[in-house]
């Protein structure tokens, strides 16, 4: 095994859409997702955000309606046959205008998302061509956790297998530490992966409140693959002892759990084992019978668990 590197990661900037981690160039009119000070094609400091972008585009498109109102008041003065709709034409012209710069601020906003939307239709080619130039940028960090950090930043923007893989393998490479900030369900793939397997099996050690639902289920699809690999049960009975944080999990996933308890360290049993005794009026399945057996055969003396009582009201432990 590669020997894995002590790096801290640095937590990423949180933006409300992921688009606002884009920025054009002005110069050069090249995207990009990171954060460099200039742009990396034409080396001018003209890098703008999206949103800029848009709302001064927005802006623009504001100005030519006052203008074709400003225009149309003109012309309807001009022909006017009588000063009585000269004055008719003006009158309105003006009221129109009010009207306009009344609503102009919400006209304002959602000119700026037509815009923004007409943008990404029309630089679709020109984004990703940027966001494959960021990913070369990234992965040529001679240090992985920088260039998990850049690579994090583009995955924001696209979502496919062939970055989560990446991200994935540079996660793999690293020693990952209770206090950094890392993610998992992003990086689910669709087909089985030993990396992701392995790097599941780590969290479930130190972060075990990042698998849910979803992990779970990659999970039980890939347990007989995942049991395959060198350290394959420790992963099951890992993914298994995060299953017990909650009534919920455990009655989702209770087949799964019947098939590793046997695994789980004494705190996780005893949790899995409060939970089922406490909600005898569950249909727990198999786990029922699984957990029994377990306590007689490993636990029958234990301290720990002679306080545990069937109980008939429902809640979560
Ligand atoms: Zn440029």
């Amino acid at each position: 095994m590669n020997k894995k590197k002590n790096i801290l990661l640095r937590p990423p900037v949180k933006t409300k859409y992921a688009y606002e981690k884009l920025r054009c160039c002005k110069n050069c009119h090249n995207y990009t997702a990171l954060g460099e000070e200039k742009c990396t094609v034409c080396g001018k400091s003209a890098l703008l955000p999206v949103q800029d972008l848009a709302r001064r585009a927005a802006k623009r498109s504001l100005r030519s309606d006052l203008l074709l109102i400003l225009l149309l008041t003109l012309i309807s003065i001009v022909f006017s046959p009588t000063f009585q709709f000269i004055a008719i034409s003006a009158a309105s012209g003006i009221a129109l205008m009010i009207l306009f710069l009344v609503v102009r601020r919400k006209a304002l906003e959602s000119r700026i998302s037509i815009e923004l939307s007409k943008m990404f239709v029309r630089d679709r080619d020109r984004i990703a061509a940027g966001l494959v130039r960021n990913l070369e940028i990234a992965a040529a960090q001679d240090n992985e956790a920088r260039s998990y950090e850049l690579m994090r930043e583009v995955a924001v923007i696209i979502r496919n297998d062939h970055i989560r893989k990446l991200q994935i393998l540079l996660l793999q490479s690293l020693v990952l530490r209770k206090d950094m900030d890392l993610e998992l369900e992003p990086l689910l793939l669709e087909h089985f992966d030993p990396e992701l397997a392995s790097y599941i099996g780590e969290l479930a050690k130190i972060k075990r409140e990042l698998i849910k639902d979803r992990t779970f289920q990659y999970v039980i699809k890939y347990e007989q693959q995942i049991s395959a690999m060198e350290h394959g049960d420790d992963i099951l009975a890992g993914v298994a002892g995060a299953a017990v944080r909650m009534k919920r999990y455990v009655q989702a996933y209770a087949g799964f759990l019947a098939r590793h308890a046997r695994k789980l360290p004494k705190d996780r049993f005893l949790r899995l084992f409060r939970i089922v005794t406490e909600n005898p009026g569950l249909n727990w399945g198999a786990l029922q019978a699984e957990t029994a057996r377990i306590y007689e055969e490993k636990y029958q003396w234990d301290a720990d668990f002679q306080q545990i009582k069937p109980r008939s009201n429902i809640h979560d432990v």
